[in-house]
């Protein structure tokens, strides 16, 4: 069993307007009291993992950028200590372009990061100062050229598009301009206006004009396109990765998520899948800090920790389900009817009989493959994958 470690690193210089992730602003005093809590966590979760049996670690956030280069060091090297990790581990880290420079990316590449994910976003100047960033579009071309520099041969460019103000010849030119910087993955997003941010208040206002649902799918039917002829592979919903005989450029670490397998979560409001269970941690960090460093030693059976705040064990039928939507999220595979049943010792067609026939009659799934048989998303599906999904929840 192949295991995968997330940690959530909730720090970021200011605050994104759209954004409803857990970060902070202004405790970055923090960074290495949370990296100590880091290091107890992963102390405590690794008594059960097997040797050499992670093979990918994914810093995310906030901003991971924002942490020295020393503080990795010493996490890493309490992982590495404890012979978990398999050799080509994928090690990725995300970054917001601004917060980089070229001695910085060495160091980390020299460290054992192999995957790096720039929080680019645009490459429009008008967007990037709309959505509140802080970076500019000439920081995003250093940083993808400093990463080069250091060594990086796995970039991925995160872009949002489906902006308010944004039309579909402001995004093509936006796309354009990152796949000339020939990153070998990347993301695309669709913009959510959360609850709770101040874009969702200038949008309750009349401040910020509603999204067009008709020009979105124009533009992520144009974004399938482009990239299938720039080279690139659709294998996610939202992710392209380059495509290259020799090399495979999918997200690891993200596949492991959609393929139902299992992942710690460690870090104020990390998630996790673990032993069939969801776990969640405790979101502030203050809270977060005094758990981990704290004298309570009774916090319940793993995969209970000091830092978890809700554990549940995920019962046969819901996890059959989110086997089937999070594996049609993969749209060139789709779901293995095999590794199905050798899961679950049944047939996905005996489950699910009813919703894959009512959607292959719609045309919004297909069946592909010879000797191993799949279920996936039409192309018709695909533009409608949230409504397909439904069917499975
Ligand atoms: S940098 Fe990223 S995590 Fe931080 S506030 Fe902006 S969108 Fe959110």
């Amino acid at each position: 069993m192949n295991y995968s470690l997330y940690f959530h690193i909730p720090f970021c210089k200011k605050r994104c307007p759209y954004c409803d992730f857990n970060t902070n602003t202004g405790k970055e005093s923090l960074i290495p009291e949370y990296i100590d809590g880091l290091i107890e966590e992963f102390r405590i979760v690794s008594k059960h993992i097997s040797k050499s049996s992670i093979h990918s670690i994914y810093f995310g956030g906030g901003t991971p950028s924002l942490v020295p280069v020393s503080e990795f060091e010493r996490l890493l090297k309490a992982i590495e200590k404890q012979s978990l990790i398999q050799e080509k581990c994928e090690i990725s880290l995300e970054a917001n372009p601004e917060s980089v420079n070229l001695s910085y990316l060495r160091d980390l590449h020299a460290l054992g990061f192999n995957r790096i994910s720039f929080g680019a976003q645009s490459t429009n100047a008008t967007d990037l100062a709309r959505l509140g960033r802080t970076h500019t579009v000439e920081e995003t071309l250093s940083a993808v050229e400093f990463a080069r520099r250091a060594g990086f041969t796995n970039i991925n460019l995160d872009l949002i598009n489906n902006l308010p103000w944004q039309d579909l010849e402001s995004w093509k030119a936006s796309l354009g301009r990152a796949v000339a910087l020939a990153p070998e993955h990347l993301s695309v997003y669709s913009l959510i206006i959360e609850q709770g941010t101040p874009f969702y208040e200038w949008h309750q206002r009349g401040l910020i004009a509603p999204q067009d649902e008709d020009l979105g799918a124009d533009m992520f039917e144009f974004t399938m396109d482009y990239l299938e002829q720039a080279g690139y592979e659709h294998y996610e919903i939202s992710n392209w990765a380059k495509k290259d005989p020799n090399k495979p450029y999918r997200c690891v670490h993200n596949l492991q998520y959609w393929m139902s397998q299992p992942y710690f979560g460690l870090g104020a409001g990390a998630h996790g899948f673990v032993d069939g269970s969801r776990t969640e941690n405790v979101g502030p960090i203050d809270s977060y800090l005094q758990l981990i460093t704290g004298v309570c030693k009774y916090y319940g059976n793993f995969p209970f920790t000091p830092v978890a705040v809700n554990v549940h064990k995920v019962d046969r039928m819901t996890r059959m389900k989110d086997f089937m939507w999070l594996a049609l999220r993969l749209v060139k595979d789709g779901v293995s009817l095999s590794r199905f049943e050798k899961e679950f010792g049944l047939s996905a067609l005996q489950v699910f009989q009813e919703p894959i026939d009512a959607l292959v009659h719609l045309e919004l799934l297909e069946w592909h493959g010879g000797k191993e048989i799949n279920l996936k998303l039409t192309r018709r599906g695909v533009m409608v994958a949230n409504q397909v999904f439904m069917r499975f929840i």
